[in-house]
């Protein structure tokens, strides 16, 4: 049996063996594509929460805390979205290494762009779900890309061996993301301005990034159902701003919005703000060609213009 030099050996053990990708864990499924995106066949990646959940209100399964156990990293949305179900399962792991501000869990919303930052006391008293910003940031892709950097910067730090692998495919998912703005940019140009009303307040960072102007929610506050009197204040608001287009994400009670469309006659559109929501919506990218896509064809089909 040949006898390896000091030198061979640790380059042996400076490369991962066979199996020993980072374990990443995320808390949604768009964290998990963006650390495939710029980890590829380096990291190991599962989701908590499934596309078609709302984030806000998961019931994570128990098989989760084993997960966590396991875990090199975790990656979470932060700003409380993940409040009400996470930290419970993340205590229970008993893995020092994810713990909030150990090395291995990064707050993605530390490297966004957030909005609604409010300015006075905190507002969860009163049942508001968004208490330190508005946590539905990564559906602007320019967050997207910042919370990848993040992610590929975190991986570099864990598995320093595959910090040029991380960087590389960091540029390519740049390069691709810049190819898919361009090409959502031009499908929405003619529609800078247009009003829309949105179920949950999920999409100020996506409207704002292609223009649209969101001028009243169905619920009163976010995590708040809707009212009565509040829906019929919504209903006399859009009538008079000639609003044609209601989004609504996939897991709340279609009822309100129905009627509401009913009565203005504004088209209920069922947008999907996470990968995963549908099959199809495979990755970070797909999800804007679909929703962009969705938006453009019902804007059409109501004549919605800017007004
Ligand atoms: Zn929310």
């Amino acid at each position: 049996m040949r006898i390896l030099s000091i030198a061979a050996l640790a380059v042996l053990v400076s490369v991962p063996r066979a199996g020993a990708a980072v374990k990443v864990v995320a808390s949604t499924e768009d964290l998990a594509d963006l650390t495939r995106q710029v980890g590829g066949d380096r990291v190991g990646v599962e989701s908590i929460s499934r596309g078609y959940q709302d984030p806000h209100f998961v019931e994570a399964k128990p098989s989760f805390i084993l997960k966590l156990a396991k875990a090199d990293l975790l990656v979470v949305v932060g700003r409380e979205l993940e409040i009400g179900w996470l930290p419970p399962l993340v205590q229970q792991s008993r893995n020092a290494r994810i713990q909030v501000g150990a090395d291995g869990y990064l707050d993605a919303s530390l490297s966004a762009r957030i909005l609604d930052v409010p300015t006075g006391p905190l507002t969860r008293a009163m049942g508001d779900v968004h208490p330190l910003g508005n946590p539905h940031y990564w559906l602007d892709p320019a967050n997207g890309r910042r919370v990848a950097q993040a992610i590929a910067q975190k991986l570099s730090q864990l598995d320093p061996g595959g910090a040029a692998t991380f960087a590389a495919r960091y540029a390519d998912f740049d390069q691709r993301l810049a190819e898919g703005e361009k090409r959502w940019d031009a499908l929405m140009a003619p529609y800078k301005g247009l009003k829309v009303v949105t179920y949950h307040r999920s999409w100020p960072n996506f409207c704002e990034r292609f223009g649209l102007d969101v001028v009243g929610y169905v619920e009163p506050k976010p995590g708040i159902p809707p009212s009565p009197g509040h829906t019929i204040q919504l209903m006399r608001e859009m009538k008079q701003l000639g609003v044609k287009i209601l989004l609504v994400e996939p897991y709340f009670d279609s009822k309100t919005p129905d009627s509401i469309g009913r009565e203005t006659g504004a088209k209920v559109l069922v947008m999907l703000p996470s990968v995963g929501g549908e099959k199809e919506i495979t990755d970070y990218m797909k999800l804007f060609d679909y929703d962009i896509q969705l938006l453009v064809s019902a804007i059409k089909e109501t004549g919605a213009a800017a007004r």
